[in-house]
């Protein structure tokens, strides 16, 4: 490689899962760009932040044309993006990659490395562009090229991702955090007189012991009930599928395209894309505890126009009640649904 060439390491999926345990507790999706095909006045192209509030870092799904111009308005640092994951090739999902990359070099002080995840042919597109306008990357690079299935994991986080249906090769993704263990009841420990020490390390992981005394103790007594993760599902483009269907199943948030509206579906099969209708039918059928729609059409901007977002959104709304229409800019915390020791539910930001 000549020094104009990135560091950058093009790996399989699978390889190298990060083990380091990192915060996730807040969470909030934010929009930079929800419109389809061209950027219009109000909406910009592709372009989802994740964003993972008290660990610093947010996670960038799809990266149209301009969204380093959005990002400039958005609360998100662009020396804080750990990842990109891209769902496909079409331009308004990636033309703006390689200028977003560029100028993270430029503002990254720290030279935090950055993985970019997508399918076949990303690592191609990256080397051509690199070849022809060379970009010295002042960062770790590393492409990881996806197929079906796990696609990253450290001891907080699941990636999955599976195969859309699209004109293109698309994929959708599931973030999903993993279950916590509930917490160690110290006061109950302490009201029976349990000694602290490895004792109570031994209760905390739900082990039986034998106390000095004689008296058995069995952890699960002594500790809550695990709390469940949160998992929120990228559709990026697709027709209705299964695959998305099975991903989605359960999400706390479905982000889904609806580029049209079921009036115009013969434009939706003939470019591969979904409906408001189909979206929300999805959602339903996933059980997914909200929908949030994204990537339209402009054709329903003008708002005096026949048909409306207005129209949109009731479309979507008649079959799945729980559902937003994205706008760019727009912030969406993710809930989690807290157990309690009585049983009970309640829904919370915080982890
Ligand atoms: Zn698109
Ligand atoms: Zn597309």
């Amino acid at each position: 490689m000549s020094g104009q060439t990135p560091k950058c390491v093009i790996r399989a999926q699978g390889e190298d899962f990060q083990s380091k345990r990192r915060c996730t507790r807040t969470v909030i999706v934010t929009f930079l760009g929800t419109g389809s095909g061209a950027p219009t006045t109000k909406r910009n192209v592709s372009g989802i932040g994740l964003r993972f509030l008290q660990a610093g870092k947010w996670w960038l799904f799809d990266c149209g044309e301009g969204t380093q111009h959005q990002l400039l308005r958005a609360p998100m640092k662009i020396s804080q993006l750990e990842k990109i994951f891209i769902t496909h090739l079409h331009g308004d999902h990636l033309y703006g990659l390689i200028g977003l990359l560029a100028s993270r070099s430029l503002r990254n002080g720290e030279a935090s490395p950055l993985d970019l995840y997508g399918p076949p042919g990303l690592d191609r597109y990256f080397r051509a562009i690199m070849e022809t306008s060379p970009v010295h990357l002042h960062y770790p690079l590393q492409i990881h090229i996806v197929s079906e299935g796990v696609v990253y994991e450290d001891e907080e986080v699941v990636v999955t991702c599976r195969p859309a249906r699209h004109r293109v090769m698309s994929f959708a993704y599931s973030v999903e955090e993993k279950e916590k263990p509930g917490a160690f009841q110290v006061e109950k420990a302490r009201a029976l007189g349990v000694p602290s020490g490895p004792i109570y390390g031994a209760l905390k992981r739900g082990e039986q012991v034998v106390l000095p005394d004689g008296r058995v103790l069995d952890g699960r007594d002594f500790v809550g009930e695990a709390q469940p993760g949160r998992k929120i599902v990228f559709s990026g483009d697709t027709e209705p599928c299964q695959a998305v269907l099975q991903l989605a199943q359960g999400a706390d948030l479905l982000v889904h395209e609806a580029t049209y509206s079921q009036q115009d579906k013969d434009l939706a099969v003939r470019s591969g894309h979904s409906t408001a209708q189909e979206a929300a039918q999805l959602a339903r059928d996933a059980g997914v505890k909200s929908l949030c729609l994204t990537h339209f059409s402009p054709r329903y901007e003008d708002e005096e126009g026949e048909f409306t977002m207005e129209d949109l959104l009731a479309e979507a709304q008649a079959i799945f009640p729980n559902t937003t229409l994205a706008e760019d800019f727009y912030s969406l915390p993710v809930k989690r649904e807290r157990k309690t020791m009585g049983g009970n539910e309640e829904a919370c930001y915080n982890g």
